[in-house]
């Protein structure tokens, strides 16, 4: 699904100094694999995750994610591809504060054309399966983390990507809360979709098959 060869990205901090990240990341993930990406602060995980979530291009090297060589593309090809193939979670839920749960997780079939009845059946399909079909009409900020981080994952898969990225998705919350997203993000991965999930902390990596390490720009 998704293979890296000999990734590099530096981000010019200024002329001449430039902050070599990523020095050449090679990675492999097979469709339906549920992977963590752990690694130090400040090591390359979210730069990598933004890479392979193509919100951000790379220097060198080469990025196939299913079956697409993804380079130097234009930022509307980059979004369709987007919309088309990846739904993305974050540590801050970034949930729009002015819209219902509803309308929140509808949100991404509007930008595919998707007519208003069907964008809200579909939504509330998945807020169901989140648990969360009593909650459709409430703004986030009268939600639990929890709550919250289950709205956006439903987001995240609404439009039936084929992988999944999250970044931290259980940063914010407790540890008992941290358990039940990583439930959800189990039952969503044997449900098919490939998931890669970027976390600092052990109990989120031993919930997935395969922890890949990132040190000094490089996976060990
Ligand atoms: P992690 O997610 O593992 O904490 P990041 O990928 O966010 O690491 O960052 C890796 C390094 O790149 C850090 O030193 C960070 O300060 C730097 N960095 C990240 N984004 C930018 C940017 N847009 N411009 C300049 N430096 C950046
Ligand atoms: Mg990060």
């Amino acid at each position: 699904m998704i293979t890296l060869s000999n990734i590099h990205k530096s981000y010019n901090i200024g002329r001449p100094n430039e902050l070599h990240v990523l020095k050449g990341i090679d990675l492999h993930i097979a469709d339906g694999e549920l992977v963590s990406i752990m690694g130090a602060s400040g090591s390359g995980k979210s730069t990598l995750l933004n890479i392979l979530g193509i919100l951000d291009n790379y220097d060198q090297g080469e990025y196939r994610l299913a079956g697409r060589l993804i380079r130097d593309l234009s930022e509307t090809q980059s979004a369709r591809l987007r919309n088309e193939l990846i739904g993305f979670v974050f540590q801050s839920f970034n949930l729009l504060n002015y819209k219902t749960a509803v309308e929140n997780v509808a949100l991404p079939l509007y930008y595919k054309g998707v007519g208003r009845k069907e964008r809200t059946r579909l939504a509330m399909e998945q807020l169901d399966k989140m648990g969360l079909a009593a909650w459709a009409d409430h703004l986030p900020n009268e939600m639990s983390g929890g709550q919250k981080q289950r709205v956006a994952l439903a987001r995240a898969i609404v439009s039936q990507p084929k992988i999944l990225l999250a970044d931290e998705p259980t940063g914010a919350l407790d540890s008992k809360t941290t358990l039940e997203v990583m439930d959800i993000f189990r039952q969503l991965n044997a449900e098919g979709i490939t998931t890669i999930i970027v976390t600092h902390e052990q109990s989120v990596a031993d919930a997935t098959q395969r922890i890949i390490r990132i040190k000094d720009g490089t996976i060990v």
